[in-house]
């Protein structure tokens, strides 16, 4: 399902005339005219940089000691947007592929008008139907330079109340006992832990964080489970813990499972990776209780708007979501937060090297950045 540009527009709030907010200019036929009338054509250039972790990261796809993620800057009458592109542990995706996908689709961001970004979205998405990363880097830098050709943050684009925010999760990684012990330590800044459990040995790895902290925890199962009944003994189990919601319990195509499970489980069961983009929702909504928004799967800030939207047609809940990245990919997932029940947003909490400064963490969650665009502190050029 594809909610046209009309309905976002009433959705969003944007259609009427009497809106006066900057955002609002830039989606009439007028300021368009303007736009093409003076535009030089958009510079794109990126660089791939590699993210050192503080802990070694294990999920039930495999383990790294790094990541390579890729910066997108888009340059325009003297303004830098910048993005990023961050990847799947596991999932084939990596800077290289990441780049070889971006000469693709740069030529169709130089050649179209920023302003007319529903237009362009399409366009990129006739090049690559897929999940790319490299199409939310371009999205992010583009509304970022959006945001700060128009003077204002990219939350304000979207209408959302920036002093809107929920704490967010922090993940501590699969490991040994006494190691957990430590990383859970080493988390006393966050109020909420959430952890993936590879099928291995769960229980004995919540009781191993119950010996040390009582905070609410939130289990990621990376589609680990492939026995519902088993699965919402485990539930169970995990609720009675201080679980408080547990995110893809079973593989994407288990639907009916999933449906069985939610109906029964004491706690929201939340969808992953069975929810890429808006696309998605119609199929999994009666399975789940919420969906896990992140801009990596969605292809950029657009595209997560529209599932957020829509989610909340189906009444499901919302978390947004992140993969291991840098200030960059999540000061652009921050603009969103206000629409989030949920957020599980640590990427560059989990990083020793974290290249740029944007949204700030403090007390439990993420200060909205008043700043244009994205609200990244980018080096004059
Ligand atoms: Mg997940």
């Amino acid at each position: 399902m594809k909610i046209s540009r009309k309905k976002f527009l009433a959705l969003t709030g944007l259609a009427g005339s009497s809106l006066v907010f900057p955002g609002n200019r830039l989606l009439s036929g007028e300021v368009n005219k303007t736009e093409k009338s003076n535009s030089t054509k958009a510079s794109i250039t990126y660089k791939k940089i590699k993210l050192e972790l503080g802990h070694t990261w294990t999920i039930s796809r495999g383990s790294t000691d790094y990541k390579e993620d890729v910066f997108v800057f888009y340059e325009k009458d003297g303004i830098t947007g910048i993005g990023e592109a961050s990847h799947m542990t596991g999932a084939g995706q990596n800077a290289e592929r990441t780049i070889s996908e971006l000469k693709k689709i740069i030529p169709v961001y130089v050649d179209s008008n920023p302003f007319e970004f529903y237009e362009l979205t399409d366009k990129v998405n006739a090049k690559i139907e897929n999940i790319s990363p490299a199409k939310a880097a371009l999205d992010i830098a583009l509304f970022d330079w959006l945001g700060k050709k128009l003077n204002i943050p990219v939350h304000r684009f979207f209408g959302l109340d920036p002093n809107k925010f929920v704490n967010t999760s922090f993940s501590i990684g699969f490991d040994k006992p006494e190691v957990i012990k430590q990383k859970v330590k080493e988390a006393d800044p966050y109020r909420i832990l959430k952890v993936k459990l590879t099928n291995r040995n769960d229980k004995e790895i919540i009781s191993t964080i119950r010996l040390v902290s009582d905070k609410p925890i939130r289990v990621d199962i990376n589609e680990g489970w492939t026995n519902k009944e088993e699965a919402i003994r485990k539930i169970e189990w995990l609720a009675k813990q201080g679980v408080e919601l547990i995110e893809q319990p079973m593989p994407v195509d288990k639907i009916k499972e999933a449906k069985w499970l939610k109906e029964r489980a004491p706690v929201p069961i939340v969808a992953d990776e069975a929810i890429n983009t808006s696309k998605d929702i119609p199929a999994i909504a009666e399975a789940y209780d919420g969906v896990n928004i992140k801009l990596m799967k969605s292809g950029g800030i657009l595209e997560a708007f529209r599932i957020a939207v829509l989610a909340r047609a189906f009444n499901l809940d919302i978390m947004i979501g992140c993969m291991i990245e840098s200030s960059v990919a999540i000061s652009a997932a921050v603009q969103l937060q206000p629409l989030a029940r949920w957020l599980d947003l640590d990427g560059p909490l989990l990083l020793s090297n974290d290249p740029y400064k944007g949204a700030e963490f403090r007390d439990g969650h993420w200060i909205m950045p008043e700043a244009p665009g994205i609200g990244i502190n980018l080096p004059s050029t």
